[in-house]
């Protein structure tokens, strides 16, 4: 009912949202390389960097990638190991193997540079409805929606709708909206736009943005006195905790022998299991049962919290200096200053980042 009014009664203002919309965004927006670009692969390698991850870090990430592999051809040709490693501190790596996967797929496709169809685009790895209809737009001005989490917040609030967006009856309510919302003459326009209005004006508290907003005239959500409650999620699902003790081998000694220095050999294992951190190193480790989770154990003995999408995790490390290093099947005993060639966790980079002080360098 309430969407019906925003569209039977503002639809011929629809001009006029798109005007204060574009208006707002010639005035705030943030120049970003990824908007002054037009070719494919570098939106959709931005796009991939900037899912869970906020924009400071990812230009970052994304200038690197972009020097190191400025074209889909020499991606594809890369180690995964390389691509993961120039991902490591980023989380959530299976972004690193769909990338590097997608690159192949598109040169074994006859794709390249980049494909230019929505469907093709869809068809690859890592890739879903939003940064397929992100990359079609930016980079070829297709009218397709791209509906990130702000997008959601803005269209909700516009349209005060009360459905939770992260439903499967919500996104196709959501995404019929924005069909009728989208401005087909410029959808690279109206989907920047509308990202940033969100990612900077809309934003999740709205403080006094609604009393001077540009969109204030065919906001519904601000006209019934309900924007601050929107957009509505679905109950998230329980964090589960887990528990970690890294063991860290040490054999040898920083000794000058004339002047050269001793190696000093450390033990990492390649993590095999369909868990986090696929594919990546780390210390041999243990995983303990939530029997030690008691507050006082996590608090006292875990000094290590680190947070991910459902879970948290709790961890600890011990150094072990031998003169021998034990058998741990599946282990590899590398030099210390080697560790740096690996695609390392984000929770071993802080452990060693912390031990920084105790170990060798
Ligand atoms: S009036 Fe408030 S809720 Fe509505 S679009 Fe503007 S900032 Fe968002």
């Amino acid at each position: 009912m309430q969407i019906c009014d925003f569209f039977c009664n503002f639809a011929p203002k629809m001009e006029n949202l798109y005007r204060q919309l574009y208006n707002w965004y010639a005035q705030n927006h943030r120049d970003l390389p990824w908007r002054e670009t037009e070719d494919g692969y570098a939106i959709w390698l931005s796009e991939i960097i900037l899912q869970q991850t906020r924009v400071a870090q990812g230009l970052e990430y994304y200038r690197r990638f972009i020097a190191r592999w400025p074209n889909v051809e020499a991606l594809a040709k890369a180690d995964e190991a390389e691509v993961l490693r120039e991902w490591q501190g980023l989380g959530y790596y299976s972004r690193a193997r769909n990338l590097h996967k997608a690159a192949q797929m598109i040169v074994a496709n006859g794709w390249a540079p980049f494909p230019t169809r929505f469907e093709d685009i869809r068809s690859l790895p890592g890739i879903g409805d939003y940064t397929a209809g992100a990359i079609v737009s930016f980079a070829y001005n297709q009218p397709y929606p791209a509906m990130d989490g702000n997008v959601y917040r803005v269209v909700a609030r516009l349209l005060d709708i009360d459905e939770a967006f992260d439903t499967s009856a919500g996104k196709k309510l959501f995404h019929k909206e924005i069909e009728r919302l989208l401005d087909r003459e410029n959808p690279r326009l109206f989907n920047s736009a509308i990202m940033e209005f969100g990612a900077l004006y809309c934003t999740p508290v709205l403080g006094d943005n609604c009393s001077i907003c540009p969109l204030q005239a065919q906001c519904l959500g601000y006209a019934h006195g309900t924007a601050e409650l929107l957009p509505v999620r679905k109950p998230r699902p329980k964090v589960r905790d887990r528990w970690f003790t890294y063991h860290i081998y040490i054999k040898g000694e920083r000794l000058k022998v004339k002047g050269e220095r001793t190696p000093v050999y450390t033990l990492i294992r390649r993590r095999e299991a369909k868990d986090i951190w696929y594919h990546l190193y780390e210390f041999p480790c243990e995983e303990h049962s939530g029997v030690q989770s008691t507050e006082h154990r996590v608090q006292t003995d875990f000094p290590f919290t680190h947070l991910l999408s459902h879970q948290r995790l709790h961890a600890r490390y011990i150094i072990h200096k031998v003169q021998k290093m034990p058998e741990i099947p599946g282990t590899l005993v590398i030099r210390w200053d080697e560790l740096n060639d690996f695609a390392l966790s984000r929770l071993t980079l802080r452990v060693l980042d912390t031990m920084r002080a105790s170990l060798p360098r």
